[in-house]
Parts: C-alpha cells; sequence; structure tokens
C-alpha cells in the first residue's frame, strides 16, 4: 500500500478534511459494517470495532445569521464534543459518539424548533444557490423559493411522509447553476428570457471590449468602434449572462420576463441505473413572488404522479424511463411545448433513434 506522504503546511487550498473529523470517525475509517435509519432525521453507524456513531439531521436556510451558527455550535458542544458538520444539500449534522446523549439532543433541537429529517426516502434539504440576495446575475430568489417549497412538502422532510426512495430538490437562480440543478430528481433553474442591454457609456468607462467579446459562448457580441463600445446580435443570444459577469455595463435581470424552468429527473448516485442529467420539464414559470404558487403546484404534481407510481426504490428518473417521458407528461398534466424538443447543434446525440429513424 502507497505510503501516505507527510502533511506539508501551506496556504493555498483547504486544511485537510481529516485534521477536523470526530474520533469514532478517525478510529473506525473505512472499517465501518452497516448503518441504519432509527428516524426521518436520525441514523446510527456502527464500525467493526463496534463503536457506534449516531448522527441527528437537521435543515439550514443555507443563508444563516451568526446567530444560529453560535446556537449550533453551542449544542454541538454540549451533545457531540463540538462535532457537527454541513452536508453539501445544506443540512447540518450533528455526530454523537455517546448514545446516552441522543434522546436529550432530539429533546432541545424539538424545543429549539429546528425541523429534524432528510434521513430516507423524502426529501433532503434542498440545495441552492444565492438568489437576489447576493448575485449579480439571478434570474429568481433561491431562499424565497426554497422557503415556500419546504414549507409545502416538510412532511416529506421530517418522516412523516414517505416517498418511493430519496428525492433530491435543488434550485439555481440563473444557468450558470451554482446548485446542483443538473443532477437533482427535480429542479429550479432561474432563466432570464431577453439579451442583455447596452449601456454604452457604462461600456467605455467600466469594460474591456476584447475580454467582453470572448465572454459570450454563442459569438453574439461584436465590436462597435463608433461608440467604443460592443454590438449584441440579439437572434445568436441565449440570454446566459456571461457576458454580464465580465462586463457590469450589460445589465440582463429582467423583472418582466426573468422567471424559472424546471428540470427533473436527474441523479448522481450509481446504485441500479446510472447517474442521470435532469431533463426540461417547464419551460418557464413566471416569478411570482412571494409564493411562487405555479412552481408549487408543479413540484406537488410531479411528487404526486411518481408516488402513486414508482416502486419502491425507484428514483424519480428511473420511474419516468420505466413509464416514458410521453406517459410522464400525461400523468402530471404538464403541457409538452416546442421548448422540449432539443434543437441544440449536437442534439442528435440526445435523441432516441432506431435503424430506420429518430423521435
Ligand atoms: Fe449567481 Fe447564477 Fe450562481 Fe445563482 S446560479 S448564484 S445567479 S451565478
Ligand atoms: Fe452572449 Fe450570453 Fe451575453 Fe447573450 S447573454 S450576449 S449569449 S454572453
Amino acid at each position: 500500500m502507497a505510503e501516505e506522504l507527510p502533511q506539508r503546511q501551506t496556504d493555498i487550498g483547504p486544511p485537510n478534511y481529516k485534521d477536523f473529523l470526530p474520533p469514532v470517525i478517525k478510529n473506525n475509517y473505512g472499517k465501518w459494517k452497516y448503518h441504519e435509519k432509527l428516524s426521518g432525521g436520525s441514523m446510527v453507524h456502527v464500525g467493526e470495532s463496534g463503536d457506534e456513531l449516531y448522527t441527528v439531521r437537521v435543515a439550514s436556510p443555507r443563508l444563516v445569521s451568526t446567530d444560529f451558527i453560535r446556537d449550533l455550535t453551542a449544542i454541538a458542544d454540549k451533545y457531540c464534543d463540538g462535532y457537527l458538520r454541513f452536508t453539501t444539500r445544506h443540512n447540518v449534522e450533528f455526530l454523537v459518539s455517546d448514545k446516552s446523549k441522543v434522546d436529550p439532543l432530539l429533546a432541545e433541537l424539538k424545543e429549539k424548533k429546528y425541523m429534524i429529517g432528510g434521513i430516507g426516502d423524502g426529501i433532503s434539504n434542498i440545495v441552492h444557490t444565492q438568489g437576489w440576495v447576493h448575485c449579480h446575475s439571478a434570474a429568481t430568489d433561491a431562499s424565497g423559493l426554497v422557503k415556500v417549497l419546504m414549507d409545502e412538502f416538510a412532511d416529506y422532510f421530517t418522516g412523516a411522509k414517505e416517498l418511493p426512495a430519496r428525492v433530491r430538490l435543488a434550485v439555481a437562480c440563473c444557468t450558470n447553476m451554482c446548485g446542483a440543478v443538473h443532477c437533482s430528481d427535480i429542479a429550479v433553474v432561474g432563466i432570464h428570457r431577453k439579451p442583455p442591454r447596452i449601456d454604452q457609456d457604462g461600456v467605455k468607462k467600466a469594460c474591456e471590449v476584447p475580454s467582453t467579446i470572448a465572454s459570450c459562448p454563442t459569438g453574439a457580441i461584436s465590436p462597435d468602434p463608433k461608440n467604443k463600445s460592443v454590438k449584441i446580435k440579439d437572434e445568436k443570444c441565449m440570454y446566459c449572462g456571461n457576458c454580464y459577469s465580465v462586463c457590469p455595463a450589460l445589465p440582463i435581470s429582467d423583472p418582466d420576463n426573468d422567471g424559472v424552468a424546471i428540470v427533473a429527473g436527474g441523479k448522481i448516485g450509481s446504485l441500479r441505473s446510472d447517474p442521470k442529467f435532469s431533463k426540461l420539464v417547464v419551460p418557464f414559470l413566471p416569478n411570482n413572488t412571494p409564493k411562487w404558487p405555479e412552481v408549487v403546484s408543479t413540484f406537488r404534481n410531479i411528487l404526486t404522479a411518481y408516488e402513486a407510481g414508482a416502486v419502491k426504490h425507484e428514483r424519480l428518473g428511473e420511474w419516468i424511463e420505466r413509464i416514458g417521458w410521453e406517459k410522464f407528461f400525461e400523468l402530471t398534466n404538464i403541457p409538452f411545448t416546442h421548448q422540449h424538443i432539443d434543437d441544440f447543434t449536437i442534439a442528435r446525440e440526445t435523441y432516441r433513434t432506431s435503424a430506420a429513424f429518430k423521435w
């Protein structure tokens, strides 16, 4: 076995995660025998040594206050020797190595109204991005959408209701997709629908023309020497907002035309079937704040049809592939539109084909 290299101290990159592992994980690293779910928000890992690690999971709103973090760390100090972790889906996990502390921990979390859950066949917390709070190119809000969806589907998080398998939800507020939208069971992605506007004076003052032109993946931007600015060919623009990241004088946000698309059927895991990319389900829904009723009812439709039709352990994408996308649109009452047809240059790859024809 290769010898582990000595750890060098540098100021580049994150510190080694192994420095932060709870002792029970360090001692049983790679030697876990099994794990099992105890409730909607707790599970136990048992090592070959007989050691046990209890995990208690709660939701977090992701954009959190220092008071919230202080409270989490105080709870972790009290019950888990200070050990907790944040999961990739913004759940918080308290890692308890002393079984006698699990029930008191659960009692305190309940008393403080933390939402305990996210383990097993239901939804976990919704991985999401910055939204209007923080990012320049957001076409929708992330925190607002997540709040309404989690309010609506809380029972699937806490374990009060179960689904056939785990359902991972995600929200990204633009097509840069900082959230895991491309590989989640159901996800929302913010979309712009108009080309950026050009602030000629701003381009002159704040932007580098060659890098602005180079930032456009479709070649829609060209120089405008007369105005010392740039021109945009509208018909070539796909409203991605890349140019706005490079040149702040090309704003793309538009309250009347921005909104969201919904995609479904993705997954990361390779259990039973290969990982899958999500596919477009609804091309556009408006930003009907603060409750996004159209988005919530679309999620409800998809989850209800999936719950009724899928077999145990079948992920949403696997269920759709088994029944066929035509049936999926029929069961969910979602209209099939021209936007669902992939007309990208290499679309051929995504068509179902037989020796005779594509459809
Ligand atoms: Fe910003 Fe887009 Fe990422 Fe949202 S998804 S945080 S708008 S880059
Ligand atoms: Fe090009 Fe995207 Fe800017 Fe449109 S929004 S001009 S496609 S970089």
